[in-house]
């Protein structure tokens, strides 16, 4: 086969993964040292499309052959769909030709699982060993960790690359048993744990380089029934117990000949942004995942979480903005934590007015009903169903591939 018709069929495979996301690498630069290559700090991610515009990370499979039958995965072993597989050599000439020609930044690789985990592993990390110690690569690498691997091979996965990720898909034990049998929930944590333990002794200026931009997972949302709730009480667990800088939450969209165990209908692109604005709340704003989904276990889908809370508090509103402390500024609508900050900054100077907000560039018309200032206050105060209403957000299916419909 072609090294294109590979890179077509392996490139396409590896779509479905969203956990590639590189804010966290270190910067890095090959000017005035050997070698060739720069890393951002953030902003490097998105994949390879075939037509060969300029895509910022090469995001392939090393194959799409699995010995796996994971029910919500388009390379699973009874899926009916084309096969390939690179060669070490060939990922590697790929990444530098595709470096050379400034298509990419960087490279994204996972892999099917064939022969074992341990032999897949070690085709992932001869990759990324050959990218930096042959070819002197010094932009970004990000591999997906197979979690039966060996720890020893996760280790030096880390040695070389910027970030490792391993994907955990299913929130609950029960989902993983009944749509990946093979898996094994504990095993994946396992290797989670391998990596944040690597993480913590590469806090020592004296200890070996490994995997500075941290590790990440992944959730598919809606291949099962689990709502959401349990899907963010599993990535708080996650970000704690293994400090994962993020989890990435990808809405299940429908495979060829899918079989009767998952949804024939992908599920909403919405819910996964609602997900991700909650998972937000959570890390950036200190809120509790009870706090958002106390009564209903799934997150609104025409409201954004942050307002759909503010609407069951209706005794903490209106919130005067002279007076509250920086955190319940920032729990607003439309305030987010830079604005909560300016706001606090500026009292130091005025008591802040109606415009002070319009200057930074506040949306006001979400903002009014839950505001006091020092020229103005909500006249009356509305029902929350009212307020909902009137501050609905006309519904869009966001697109998976393209931009929002
Ligand atoms: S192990 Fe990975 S590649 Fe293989 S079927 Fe499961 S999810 Fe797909």
């Amino acid at each position: 086969m072609k090294l294109r018709d590979k890179l077509e069929i392996l490139a396409d495979a590896a779509k479905y993964d969203s956990s590639c996301a590189s804010s966290g690498a270190p910067k890095r630069s090959s000017a005035g040292k050997d070698g060739l290559g720069t890393t951002t700090g953030m902003g490097i991610c998105h994949s390879y499309t075939p037509d060969g515009r300029c895509v910022a990370l090469l995001k392939i499979l090393f194959t799409n052959f699995c010995q796996y039958d994971c029910q919500y995965c388009v390379n699973r072993r009874s899926s009916n769909v084309p096969r390939a597989r690179f060669q070490v050599d060939e990922v590697v000439k790929l990444t530098m030709d595709f470096y050379r020609r400034n298509y990419i930044e960087g490279l994204f690789l996972s892999s099917g699982i064939v022969r074992s985990a341990n032999y897949t592993m070690e085709q992932l990390v001869e990759v990324a060993r050959r990218l930096r110690e042959v070819e002197l690569f010094r932009g970004y690498i990000h591999l997906k960790t197979i979690p039966d691997a060996d720890p020893q091979l996760i280790a030096l996965a880390g040695k070389y690359a910027d970030r490792l990720s391993v994907n955990i898909e299913l929130p609950t034990q029960e989902s993983v048993e009944k749509l990946a049998p093979e898996k094994n929930v504990h095993t994946i944590k396992m290797a989670m744990g391998t990596i944040r333990s690597k993480l913590d002794e590469s806090q020592d200026k004296r200890a070996p380089r490994f995997s500075p931009g941290g590790q990440s997972t992944q959730m598919i949302v809606g291949a099962d029934a689990s709502d959401d709730r349990s899907i963010l009480d599993t990535a708080v667990t996650l970000y704690s117990a293994y400090k994962l800088k993020r989890v990435y939450y990808s809405a299940f969209s429908p495979i060829p000949d899918s079989p009767s165990s998952v949804p024939l209908a992908p599920a909403p692109r919405l819910r996964e942004h609602r997900l991700y604005q909650a998972d937000f709340l959570v890390r950036g704003y200190g809120f509790q995942v009870p706090e958002l989904l106390d009564a209903d276990r799934h997150l609104a889908l025409d409201i954004d979480p942050k307002l759909a809370w503010a609407l069951t508090r209706r005794e903490l509103f209106p919130v005067d903005l002279n007076r509250a402390d920086e955190a319940m500024i920032a729990r607003v609508p439309g305030i987010g934590l830079r604005n909560a900050q300016r706001i606090v900054g500026l009292r130091r100077h005025r008591r802040v007015s109606w415009a002070d907000l319009s200057r930074l560039r506040c949306p006001m018309q979400k903002l009014k009903p839950f505001i006091v200032v020092s020229d103005y206050r909500p006249a009356a105060e509305p029902q929350s169903e009212q307020l909902r209403k009137a501050l609905i957000e006309p519904p869009r299916q966001l697109d998976l591939w393209g931009a929002a419909a």
